[in-house]
């Protein structure tokens, strides 16, 4: 089908996820139609390098031989059976190498299919968990401002994102928000390190002022990603791993998109040893194939749903464990361990950092972000006041029209541009997505 065709369908037919679709009919729509190694290709045959990894799914490139061919097998089987009261081949396989592959103390593995259902699980596991035990009054979860765990209900509550959340507040649990870990437009007022954590000594606070009422701590793993890209400063982590045993709580930690090498390690939890009681996964879990997600739990939790039916965790869904999906995760955990995914990736790490401080010396950059292979470049109105630009300016967007010109798809947070792509992008490529983007911020925001 001709593009022009398909473009009009577009407008006439789909309504586009976190869009505001008034102001998107007054662009020409990016219509992908294959995919090749960290390259998406439009209808047009014009080549993108995927910069945000297709939304920071994707690890291992497009296409994947080995990936294709564990789909195609696992359809000359079957292609869905429920998970209700029996099981599957590839969901066992894939369990037990999540165990494997997760910080030790985790050991049950529960599927869903996206990252909202996998925090859901999360929260819902840590509130039962302490009704199981005979303990009542936990009806709190601590969470953090800035967060984003996914737009189902229950993940909006514990979110902390005022743009995309306070609408729905009326209809969601209340949580208690500790301050984001936001160095750079610091909610305390301070500056690291001489602040010595002053954020996390507030989360403490909430804890220990409502230790009686608080489920869990909930976090993402070391980066608030939707955010804008908020990078924790050093010993954040590992000081919410100490509040949560000081306290008794569980520590939930969502790795939906941190996991799975993004930081440079497998997990992000690992930089500073913050091993979680409950962790959620999902975006890379089967390297941006197909939608799947896991809940992992320790065995304390996982026992004491144990026991006689009023402990049993009345939760599924249709396609949990699909046999498909399980299939793709665990030829996505193989290429780790025969390509050595790892292991390649701190020359890239240091090339993203190089090009983060030259982006520094543009007189709209305020601040780089970096972890492991993620970054994100917040542009501002005022450098020295670190004033925004204003909404309807949508800079971000300009910037990444801009480089979709250039060959190279991204998408920004607001006004921060996001890198995240594929961890097998060779050296080459990054540098050129790179200087694309520099370019791009340069002539949106210096002209
Ligand atoms: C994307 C994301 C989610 C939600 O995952 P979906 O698959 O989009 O539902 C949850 N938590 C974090 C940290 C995420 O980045």
């Amino acid at each position: 089908m001709e593009y022009q065709d398909l473009a009009k369908k577009d407008f006439q037919y789909l309504w586009h996820p976190f869009t505001q679709m008034s102001d998107f009919t007054s662009c020409p729509p990016l219509i992908i139609e294959r995919g090749e190694g960290i390259y998406l290709i439009d209808t047009q045959g014009n080549r993108y390098i995927d910069g945000v990894s297709s939304l920071w799914v994707n690890l291992h490139g497009h296409r994947r031989p080995e990936i294709d061919q564990a789909i195609e097998d696992q359809l000359d089987k079957i292609a869905h059976s429920t998970m209700l009261g029996m099981a599957n081949v590839p969901a066992v396989l894939l369990a037990e190498r999540l165990v494997e592959k997760t910080p030790e103390n985790l050991t049950r593995v529960f599927f869903s299919d996206n990252g909202s259902t996998a925090m859901e699980i999360a929260l819902k596991i840590a509130y039962q968990y302490w009704t199981n035990k005979g303990v009542s009054g936990k009806t709190r979860f601590v969470s953090l401002k800035n967060a984003y765990h996914g737009d189902t209900l229950g993940a909006v509550s514990v979110g902390g994102i005022d743009l995309f959340h306070s609408i729905y507040r009326p209809l969601l649990f209340p949580a208690y928000h500790a301050p984001s870990p936001y160095c750079y437009r610091c909610p305390l007022d301070k500056s690291y390190p001489a602040c010595a954590l002053a954020c996390l000594e507030e989360l403490e606070k909430m804890v220990e002022s409502h230790r009686d009422e608080v489920i869990a701590i909930v976090s993402e793993s070391a980066v608030q990603g939707a955010a804008g890209m908020i990078v924790m400063p050093q010993g954040y982590m590992r000081g919410l791993r100490e509040i949560a045993d000081k306290y008794g709580v569980p520590l939930i930690l969502d790795e939906v998109a941190m996991g799975f090498g993004r930081t440079g390690k497998m997990w992000a939890c690992e930089h500073e040893k913050a091993w979680p009681d409950i962790m959620a996964l999902s975006k890379g879990i089967t390297n941006g194939y197909l939608p799947l997600a896991a809940t992992l739990t320790t065995e304390e939790i996982y026992s004491s749903f144990l026991g006689d039916y009023t402990k049993t965790f009345y939760h599924g869904h249709s396609y949990t464990g699909n046999p498909l999906a399980c299939a793709a995760a665990l030829a996505n955990l193989e290429i780790f361990d025969r390509d050595k995914t790892l292991e390649q990736l701190p020359p890239k790490i240091q090339l993203l950092s190089q090009w983060l401080e030259k982006f520094q010396e543009l007189s709209h950059v305020g601040d780089t972000r970096q972890k492991g292979l993620v970054a994100g470049i917040e542009l501002v109105k005022d450098k020295a006041t670190k004033e925004p630009y204003p909404r309807e300016e949508t800079v971000g967007f300009q910037v990444i029209y801009k480089a979709r010109d250039k060959g190279v798809a991204i998408r920004p947070l607001g006004d921060v541009i996001v890198i995240m792509p594929p961890l097998v992008i060779p050296e080459g490529e990054l540098d050129r997505l790179m200087e694309v983007i520099y370019e791009c911020v340069k002539v949106v925001t210096e002209g």
